[in-house]
């Protein structure tokens, strides 16, 4: 598999480093809209429809990224 080698311990860890952030700010997000109704994502991009899209969109690929590794990446997680 990909992540025995050296590079590809790299590139989960770049991955891991792209899809981590964008899930947390997804979450965030989240937060926001339940506790102030303010969207943060649209606050700052609702000007570019097409762009504020782009980043729900990324936002739930990272999440499916986060589940299909997560497992292999957590402490706690692999020991189950
Ligand atoms: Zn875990």
């Amino acid at each position: 598999m990909i992540r025995n080698t050296r590079e590809g311990v790299m590139k989960m860890k770049n991955l891991h480093f792209i899809v981590f952030p964008l899930t947390v700010i997804g979450a965030l997000n989240w937060g926001l809209i339940g506790l102030f109704n303010y969207n943060l994502v649209s606050s700052l991009l609702g000007s570019l429809p097409g762009l504020e899209k782009l980043v729900y969109i990324l936002v739930g690929v990272s999440a499916a990224v986060l589940v299909a590794t997560h497992k292999n990446d957590c402490k706690v997680c692999g020991k189950m």
